[in-house]
């Protein structure tokens, strides 16, 4: 059997983490076994569908490289197909028309809450001949007797009671088809084999069985995904900061360092924590999927970014992070290579925007050396050691690290002080004070000019504060 999974977004906001992961894991599903993926949009409520969504849920895929095999398929182009399904099961007795009233509907359900009962529809019209002319909506005639099993891939198994489970509509008086009737046909139709998906559906999950099983159709395997908690141990919501997926990229992140990230979210192979998109598909399985919801944890997002910053192609790096720094107003043209000085930063940045900033210096001068940075640096004589070494610099014609090194080693033999008199004092002044690499590489990658003019600027500094 050809393994077949989906994802199935409802387009009416953009891709959160929880949903990405859940497609994830569908995906993985798919890759892992062979099969595929496809990806369908649930755009049946029309009011709260929108294409603005639609897009940032295919551009969120893109993005994480969860690449479908089939789709996207869209439910409203579907209801023709629905409504068939649906006019079959009226003709095989598998649903009825009702007409019950709000208020006959409103009337049931608040003597079942006094009543302590679940709420749920009594059947008044199961076994009225209500004529097609009149307005209605249509009901599935759920069994009433007997079980319903779910054979949770994740959570084993669930036992429902059909007598849990009431006539759920099917068909609205509008004529449009509900989202549990949609998906069963979708799903049958598509030739889907495993449903992957959020546990916030498990309750519908019996309802859907009980659809196709009445449609004599196959039933597909069930594997209901565990939600993620916020730090604070609530469902991840926009309070708890940035869940679109297109804003973690916003903010820095490179996709398969949040596809890692959302992997172990819920499911771990031994003690490994990173893992190549080949080694995810390669050690997927739903069993290993953890049936407790798993927590939100930033820190660690940004931990398993930075394992990924370090390991990138410096080139790949320079495109994105050229990008944050051209929003930052920072023209890189005519400086060192920026490949270049993002392997000398990268080791200090947990994402691209940091690893930006750390970019700054080389491409432009500060504006005011950080003062915390000089305390230690400028004590002394620092005047001294700086136009001492200025003068070197300026004389140098190779401008490489091993000439620039030689410059500073020169200086501390001539003045006959430590190393650190010289090299601090030169590293403050052509830093400002922002974390840098080793010395003669930083000088070497900002620049002979910038070099000169930022220690003048240094001096000038040093003499304003005498
Ligand atoms: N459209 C549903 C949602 O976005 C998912 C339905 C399903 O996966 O069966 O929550």
């Amino acid at each position: 059997m050809t393994i077949k999974t989906r994802f199935a977004p409802s387009p009416t906001g953009y891709l959160h983490v929880g949903g990405a992961r859940t497609a994830l894991f569908s995906w993985l599903y798919a890759r892992r076994h062979g099969g595929q993926f496809v990806l369908r949009i649930e755009d049946t409520d029309l009011e709260r569908s929108t294409e603005e969504s639609v897009n940032a849920i295919l551009e969120g895929m893109e993005w994480l490289g969860l690449d479908y095999d089939e789709g996207p398929f869209y439910q409203t182009k579907r209801f023709d197909r629905y409504n068939e399904v649906i006019d079959h099961l009226l003709e095989s007795g598998h649903a009825y028309r009702c007409t019950c009233s709000k208020d006959r509907l409103d009337t049931l359900r608040a003597e079942q809450m006094a009543n302590k009962q679940k709420p749920r529809y009594d059947g008044h019209c199961r076994d009225r001949d209500i004529d097609p002319s009149e307005p209605h909506v249509v009901r599935f005639r759920n069994p009433q007797d007997g079980d319903v099993v779910i054979n949770d891939l994740i959570r084993g198994d669930i036992v429902v009671s059909n007598n849990e489970l009431d006539d759920l509509i099917i068909r609205r008086t509008d004529g449009s088809p509900t989202y549990n009737l949609s998906v069963v046909v979708d799903d049958h139709d598509m030739g889907i084999t495993h449903v992957v998906r959020g546990d916030d559906h498990i309750n519908n999950t019996p309802r859907q069985i009980n659809m196709a099983v009445a449609m004599g159709w196959p039933v597909p395997a069930f594997g209901h995904v565990p939600m993620i908690l916020g730090d604070d141990g609530a469902r991840l919501s926009k309070r708890h900061g940035a869940v679109s997926v297109m804003q973690y990229k916003d903010d820095g992140y490179l996709p398969e360092a949040l596809l890692n990230y959302l992997v172990r979210l819920g499911w771990s192979h031994g003690d490994q924590e990173l893992f190549t998109r080949e080694q995810m598909i390669e050690l997927f399985d739903l069993d290993a999927v953890n049936r407790a919801p798993s927590a939100f944890n930033t820190e660690k997002l940004v931990w398993v970014n930075q394992q990924y910053i370090k390991g990138a192609d410096p080139a790949r790096l320079a495109v994105l992070v050229g990008e944050f720094l051209a929003n930052d107003h920072v023209d890189v043209s005519t400086g060192p290579d920026l490949a270049a000085v993002i392997e000398a930063q990268r080791e200090r940045a947990g994402t691209l925007v940091e690893l930006a900033t750390l970019c700054h210096f080389y491409y432009q001068d500060y504006d005011a050396i950080d003062p915390a940075a000089t305390k230690k640096a400028f004590k002394g004589e620092p005047d001294v050691a700086l136009t001492a070494v200025r003068n070197k610099l300026e004389a140098l014609q190779d401008w490489q690290r091993e000439p620039i090194h030689q410059c500073v080693a020169d200086t501390v033999e001539e003045l006959g002080v430590g190393f650190g008199k010289v090299a601090m004092p030169l590293r403050v002044a052509v830093t400002g004070g922002a974390p840098s690499p080793d010395l003669d590489l930083t000088v070497f990658l900002v620049g002979k000019q910038a070099t000169l003019r930022r220690i003048d600027k240094a001096l000038a500094y040093i003499k304003e504060q005498a």
